[in-house]
């Protein structure tokens, strides 16, 4: 029986997914995934929701439009300030 040795490198992979993921790998590239449907079905499982977590806090925000409104509210400030 190999289970416990599978298990074993599954429970390693697990714990360098998430690192592997943040740094913006392909993660679906890993050797253990072409011989583990287990972690390929956890890898599906954790792009669906990291897909639907892009959904609800998108992240994607026009920089220009960004800088406009830092650029108000710096001028907003500046506004008021009377000199004495
Ligand atoms: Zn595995």
């Amino acid at each position: 029986m190999t289970e416990d040795r599978n298990n074993r490198s599954c429970q390693e992979f697990q714990e360098h997914l998430a690192e592997l993921i943040a740094s913006g790998e392909d993660a679906s590239r890993n050797p253990h995934l072409q011989t583990c449907a287990n972690c390929r079905a956890l890898l599906a499982d954790l792009e669906t929701i990291a897909e639907a977590a892009r959904q609800l806090f998108p992240i994607e925000q026009p920089k220009e439009d960004l800088w406009d409104r830092i650029e108000l509210a710096i001028k907003k400030e500046e506004g008021p300030i009377q000199p004495d």
